[in-house]
């Protein structure tokens, strides 16, 4: 199947199985604003646990805040997100649509990788066993031709990125000749700088209400924060604050479902450093993100890092990691090494110190700062990539099956009586009004129990069982584990023992060790 069309069966799966809805659907959506339904929200509680405790229960040197969303306008002065948190915007005068300039050239740049992969791939098929990949593109003229093409175009767009020469972005389109999708015409405006961050006006108009901003990351309440925590948790660098909440930003192309929203949910965790070891705590957590997002066993082929050729101005190392969705490798978390720039920052506008004292070596200092900056929705939407599965059964028939790791899954267990009747559903309602307390357990006795399984496939539950009339007897039911579809015949009273360690967040954590 066309990686387009398995992404199409992801978006409609999600909504058909409760997990994310468009916003205000009734009336026809809200472009790129998304609701999480039933089952979505509580994957989405269980990844935000699996990151919190990840943080804050497995590191005794950091601590959590929750800041506002709403913050003195001056911070985002002295952020550099009111001069440059901008994206060059270009429109179609026929088609009226708007793109992103970087984008477009962009696209462009990876229509050339498109087309020497297939040079390679026609090449791999005549030549069959005798094909030499690395000898073909160094020596084939065709693939040596587009090469060169696409490498004095991403250097010509690369220094027009870094200086944000606007003339040269649109004088780039014009001379790849880059058309409008919509009406496939070349008929460009200039291109200009859009600032991304929302505003809105606090206070009445009679006094005089103050413009401010819907913050675009959560980072800054951190930053500004620093040195309350630090005081209060009597902390000691190297220490770290983490914060999940909302962040917003007026993306241009909101395209690609929850990949790109303009309300969205993100994890941060700020880790400040004595100046110096910045580097070693930069590798430090490299390391120990990738082996959060691996311990959920989607295998290590589905990850890889990209480091950053052109750093942010406060930056002196940034990678993200990239996850292999249905298109293509795409940034889930960014790593970045911030220097003392925030922090000096918010020094120099405020007018008060936020320096440290290091009672080690006597001196004072303005912490150097390491960044792990994950988005939820895009950790969401990587976990429903890697977990939706069609399977073809034996018996002909195909099932969906949604394959989270159990601590993820929104629900743990479902149980089923075999019939409406016979005392069997008074039977299982004890079975989950006892195991309730322990994991979200359901009960489900419409349909037919072939139908209830595939329910259950579909939203991921990794267990269900089976109460039947033997139940009533020997307190035994049938367990069904979700991908071997295998089921074993066991006590009531051995079920919490099972199931618990298995669904547990503390799983998770414990493969971090
Ligand atoms: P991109 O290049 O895709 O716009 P970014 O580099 O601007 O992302 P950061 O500012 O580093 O992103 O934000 C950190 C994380 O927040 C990203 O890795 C991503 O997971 C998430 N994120 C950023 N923008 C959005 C968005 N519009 N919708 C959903 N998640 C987002």
């Amino acid at each position: 199947m066309a990686q387009e069309d398995v992404f199409k069966k992801i978006v409609a799966h999600c909504k058909e199985y409760g997990f994310v809805f468009p916003s205000s659907d009734i009336y026809d959506g809200l472009a790129a604003v998304y609701d999480y339904g039933q089952n979505g929200v509580e994957l989405k509680n269980n990844i935000k646990q699996y990151w919190w405790q990840s943080m804050v229960l497995l590191h005794d040197n950091i601590v959590g805040i929750d800041s506002a969303i709403f913050m003195h306008p001056t911070i985002w002065k002295a952020s550099g997100h009111v001069d440059a948190f901008n994206d060059p915007l270009i429109d179609n005068r026929d088609s009226k649509k708007r793109y992103r300039a970087d984008v477009l050239i962009e696209d462009e740049i990876a229509k050339y990788d498109d087309k020497i992969e297939k040079e390679v791939a026609k090449a791999a098929k005549r030549f069959k066993e005798d094909f030499d990949e690395a000898k073909y593109r160094a020596t084939s003229p065709k693939v040596l031709e587009l090469q060169e093409k696409r490498e004095a175009l991403h250097a010509r767009y690369s220094a027009a990125m870094n200086a944000m020469d606007l003339n040269e972005l649109r004088q780039i389109i014009l001379d790849e000749e880059i058309v409008c999708p919509i009406s496939g015409t070349r008929n460009w405006t200039e291109v200009r700088q859009f600032n991304l961050m929302f505003s809105t006006e606090m206070g009445s108009t009679a006094d005089g209400a103050m413009k401010v901003y819907l913050r675009p990351e959560t980072a800054q309440g951190i930053f500004v924060n620093y040195l309350n925590v630090q005081k209060t948790g009597r902390m000691k660098v190297p220490f770290g604050i983490a914060q999940i909440g909302k962040a917003f930003r007026n993306e241009i192309v909101a395209r690609q479902f929850i990949f790109r929203m303009r309300e969205f949910e993100q994890m941060e965790m700020q880790f400040f450093v004595r100046p110096g070891t910045e580097m070693e705590w930069f590798s430090k957590w490299k390391e120990t993100r990738m082996k959060w997002h691996q311990a959920l066993g989607f295998g290590a082929d589905h990850y890889r890092f990209h480091d950053h050729e052109k750093l942010a101005h406060y930056a002196n190392a940034a990678t993200d990691v990239e996850f292999l969705m249905p298109f293509g490798f795409k940034e889930v978390e960014g790593i970045h090494s911030r220097t003392n720039f925030d922090l000096s920052q918010h020094e120099k506008y405020s007018g008060k110190s936020i320096k440290y004292f290091d009672p080690e070596t006597n001196e004072s200092y303005t912490p150097y700062v390491i960044e792990t900056s994950i988005g939820v929705d895009r950790m969401f939407l990587s976990v429903m990539s890697a977990a939706y599965t069609e399977e073809q059964l034996e018996n002909g028939e195909t099932r969906v099956v949604l394959k989270l790791p159990a601590a993820l899954a929104p629900v743990k267990l479902a149980v089923l009586p075999l019939v409406k009747k016979d005392g069997l559903p008074e039977k299982a309602r004890e079975i989950v009004n006892d195991l309730k307390f322990h994991f979200n357990t359901i009960y489900d006795e419409k349909d037919s129990i072939g139908k209830r399984y595939r329910r259950q496939d579909a939203v991921g539950t990794p267990y269900c069982v089976t109460v039947d009339h033997d139940t009533l007897n020997d307190n035994c039911v049938t367990l069904r584990n979700r991908d071997t579809m295998q089921q074993e015949r066991v006590a009531i009273s051995d079920l919490n023992t099972i199931i618990a360690d298995r669904v547990s967040i503390t799983s998770l954590l414990k493969k971090l060790q």
